[in-house]
Formats: C-alpha cells, structure tokens, sequence
C-alpha cells in the first residue's frame, strides 16, 4: 500500500462505468490498497482482473465487504435494498460504506436501516458519465473537473465524511455537501428531465412510419443526434432512477408541460417576440454553463 493511500481494503460493489472508473482512478495514484470487485457477473469480475483495475474479486457480497475499511456501492439504484440487507451484518466496524448512486433519498432510506452502529454512511453523487456502460467503458480521468455531491445524514461523523472528500478530490472532482432531498430536487431538473425528454423524443421518432423514419436517421445532425446520445443511456439505470426519484420528476415534469404548452400557444397564435424573448433567455443559460466550465 502506498504511503497516500486514503483505504487500505476497498469493496466494490459494481464495477461498471462508474465503479470501474474509481478503481482505476484510485489504482493510478495510489488512493487505496487492495481492491475487490464485486458484480453480478463473473464474466464482468474476470474483465476487471485482466484490466489490472481489482486486486481480487468474488460474486459473494458478504465476503467483498469483510474487511474493507470503505465499500462502495455502484450497482443500479434498485438493488440498494437488496444488496444493504446482504451486506449490512458483515461490515467492519469503523468502515465507511458510500455509493455513486444519482438518486440519494432513496438509498439513504434502502442502506440506512442496515448500517450498523459504528459504520459509517457516506453516501455520493459523482455527477460525470457517458452513455456507455460496464466494466471496460470505465477511465481514470471520468470525473476531473465534475462535482461530486455527498449527502451524509445528520450526525455522520466528521471525519468519516472528511475522508470521502479527500477521496473525491483526489478524483479531480469539485465536492459539495447538500441535503439529500436537495439533492434528488436539483437533478430533477438538470439530469432526470432531460434524460426523459431524450427518451420521449427518440420513442417518437421510432414511432413514425418507415419512410420518415429513414430521412430522420439521415438528417439527424439537425439537432436529433444529440437526443439519440442522451437516450442510449443504461435502461436498468434509468428505470431505477426515475422509479426512486418519483416525487422530485413528477413535480418538475408538470412545470415543464405547463411551459411547453405555453411555447405551443405562442407558435400557434404566431407571437414571435415571446418566442424570441424565451430564446435569448435560455441563450444566457448555455452562455453560464460554458463560464462554469461545465460544457
Ligand atoms: P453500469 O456500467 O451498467 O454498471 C453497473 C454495475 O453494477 C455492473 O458491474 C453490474 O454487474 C453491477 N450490478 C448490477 N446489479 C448488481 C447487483 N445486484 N449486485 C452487484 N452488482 C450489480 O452502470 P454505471 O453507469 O456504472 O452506474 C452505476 C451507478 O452509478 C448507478 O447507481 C447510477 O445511478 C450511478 N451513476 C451513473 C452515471 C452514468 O452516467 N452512468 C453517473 C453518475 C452516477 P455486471 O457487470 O455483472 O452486470
């Protein structure tokens, strides 16, 4: 184990784009001492020792987290339950358990009651990704530069806290603590939604008869291309998202058909400075995000 090393034995269960990417991040500069990968197949287990990214692996959960000093969760949010009513009695006393999942109200509540006293709950929000996924689609460099959003229920302990933070930044992320209500209600908006606006369109598109679909195949650089992107996304993953995100979607939905019917009206009654107006408002959105440097 080298000297920086923040966890001498990490668990890891999921070893997709996401949980693939923390290991080789933290194989590359030395973050962590041994690494287990867990996933549900051994096929994805033997990818990842061959890759170099895992230490060891095994498809028996209870025994990937025996020992671990941080174990983190980076399976589709659905399986949280499951997986902490598996795990929950064999964690190591003083051990952080984290996840990277994109929802955090509902993995507090699955996790949660199976923490026992003296582990700690971390959960996290690394808010990078493609649309890619399994073991081989991970890299190191994913997360440089993106947030990483930590949602510690209150009372964690400080330091358990502190020491997820360092982990992240030594990801290259930017880290911020926020409720995890807060949390699912922000992603609502700059995730959820688009990502089902991207699959309302694509479904659409592959509705149409043979003939149109074709042309829109064809001229897609028109804007659609880049919905096709967004829509290629892992169905588990956003299945399980929108299923325990519910409220935060639903609301943030009825806002958003309340505004496009106004969009509908003004084309309709040919009110062209609203539509312009609206235009130049959403311009400065994009403007704020490329000074971010989110773009
Ligand atoms: P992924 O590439 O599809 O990988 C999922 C991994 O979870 C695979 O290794 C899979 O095993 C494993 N798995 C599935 N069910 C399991 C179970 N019951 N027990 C243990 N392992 C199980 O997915 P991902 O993109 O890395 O996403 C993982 C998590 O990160 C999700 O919670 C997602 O919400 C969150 N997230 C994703 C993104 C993104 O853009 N993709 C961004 C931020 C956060 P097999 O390989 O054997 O099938």
């Amino acid at each position: 184990m080298s000297e920086t090393a923040l966890f001498s034995r990490v668990a890891l269960l999921g070893i997709g784009l996401i949980g693939s990417s923390l290991a080789r991040r933290m194989k590359r500069d030395g973050m962590s001492g041994h690494i287990v990968a867990n996933a549900r197949t051994q096929k994805s287990i033997d990818t990842a020792l061959q890759l170099g990214f895992a230490d060891s692996g095994t498809l028996d959960q209870a025994e990937a987290v025996k020992d671990a000093d941080l174990v983190v969760v980076c399976s589709p949010v659905g399986t949280y339950a499951e997986i902490g009513a598996r795990i929950g009695k064999h964690l190591k006393p003083g051990a952080i358990l984290s996840d990277v999942g994109s929802v955090k109200e509902a993995v507090i509540r699955d996790l949660g009651p199976h923490v026992p006293t003296g582990v700690h709950l971390v959960p996290a929000h690394p808010v990078a990704g493609t649309e890619h996924s399994g073991p081989e689609s991970g890299f190191a460099e994913l997360f440089e530069s993106r947030w990483c959003v930590l949602t510690p229920p209150t009372g964690t302990d400080a330091a358990a806290v502190a020491k997820m933070e360092s982990l992240w930044k030594g990801c290259g992320s930017n880290v911020e603590i926020m409720e995890a209500r807060h949390h699912d209600q922000v992603m609502a908006m700059t995730s959820h939604l688009p990502h089902l606006i991207a699959y309302t369109i694509v479904g659409t598109a592959t509705d149409l008869e043979n003939t149109l679909q074709n042309e829109v195949v064809k001229y897609s650089a028109g804007g659609f291309r880049d919905f096709t992107r967004i829509a290629a996304s892992d169905p588990t993953m956003w299945r399980d998202i929108f299923l325990n995100n519910r409220d935060a979607v639903l609301e943030i939905l009825q806002r958003f058909t309340e505004d496009l019917t106004a969009l509908q009206r003004a084309i309709r009654w040919g009110e062209g400075d609203k539509l312009f107006e609206h235009f130049l408002r959403t311009r400065e959105i994009r403007r704020g995000v490329i000074d971010a440097k989110q773009a």
